[in-house]
């Protein structure tokens, strides 16, 4: 036992972590997208992913998610393998419905929405409440009403997505993964379809989340202010690995590296 402990200041202390990348590769056919990444993300952490196009940071998210297929080494949730795990020196793929059952505990916003056009809000929001974690119907409603409040649209419930602005679609897609209670939250660049008018609305409600749960959040996003605020953590990314990482203020006010800054002059 140490003599003192001292309080942390973020999450990202002790424990196992809600999420560790371990020796992580992507390729897609010959392109080596990620090579030996190494990182984690502490319980209740939100930490967003940041840098220039094409380095890697929607692969991270999509790999998470297993929206993608792990061509080497290993993700970790809650210390429970995802996709693959090490078994007496050997890379051994989980049985799929192991992962599926992973993938519960973890939702992701994407940049387009993605909501079933043909289902009303209300209908899109029970749909894996009630097929995937065995909700009754009644249920699931009453909550993904409390949701609809929570998020704004509690007149939307049986309006169709496409008769809705991109940013109460967005919003939808936001109360439809928190349906799911998820631990894990993946932000994919969701304010980057909308138009600027109601980009606020999305990521004021992204606020009330960070500020009221205690939800892991892994994101990527071009809003720097809104980084700055709800993160713990900022990593930089280039060409598929942590170029620098660090509390917002140490990236923002004093980054390191001079990709870092001519980055964030590009985008500030
Ligand atoms: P970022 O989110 O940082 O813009 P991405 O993760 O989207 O970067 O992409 C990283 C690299 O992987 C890019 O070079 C991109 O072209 C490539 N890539 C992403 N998805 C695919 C895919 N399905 N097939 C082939 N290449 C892909």
């Amino acid at each position: 036992m140490p003599l003192t402990e001292k309080t942390p200041a973020t999450p990202a202390a002790a424990g196992t972590p809600a999420i560790e990348f371990k020796d992580v590769e992507k390729s897609f056919g010959p392109t080596t997208v990620l090579k030996n990444l190494n990182f984690t993300v502490a319980p209740g952490e939100r930490v967003t992913l940041i840098g220039p196009s094409g380095s890697g940071k929607t692969t991270i998210l999509r790999l998470v998610m297993t929206l993608e297929e792990l061509t080497g080494g290993f993700i970790y949730v809650d210390g429970q393998p995802l996709t693959f795990e090490e078994r007496d020196g050997k890379r051994v793929e989980l049985p799929k419905k192991r992962t599926r059952e992973m993938t519960t505990r973890i939702g992701m916003v994407f940049q387009q929405f993605n909501l079933f056009p043909n289902m009303t809000v209300l209908e899109n929001i029970i749909e894996a409440p009630v097929h995937v974690l065995g909700k009754s119907k009644a249920e699931a409603s009453r909550e993904a009403k409390e949701l609809l409040e929570r998020v704004g649209l509690a007149d939307k419930a049986d309006a169709h997505p496409t008769r809705l602005s991109g940013g109460q679609q967005q919003r939808v897609a936001i109360a439809r993964a928190l349906a799911m209670n998820p631990e894990i939250l993946l932000l994919d660049e969701v304010t980057s379809a909308l138009d600027p008018e109601l980009v606020g609305d999305v990521l004021g409600v992204l606020r009330d989340i960070a500020e009221t749960t205690d939800i892991t959040m892994l994101l990527v996003t071009h809003e720097m202010q809104f980084a700055r605020d709800v993160s713990h953590r900022v990593m930089m990314f280039d060409g598929g690995q942590v170029l620098e990482e660090g509390p917002p203020d140490q990236i923002f006010n004093d980054p390191q590296h001079e990709r870092t800054r001519s980055f964030l002059s590009s985008v500030l």
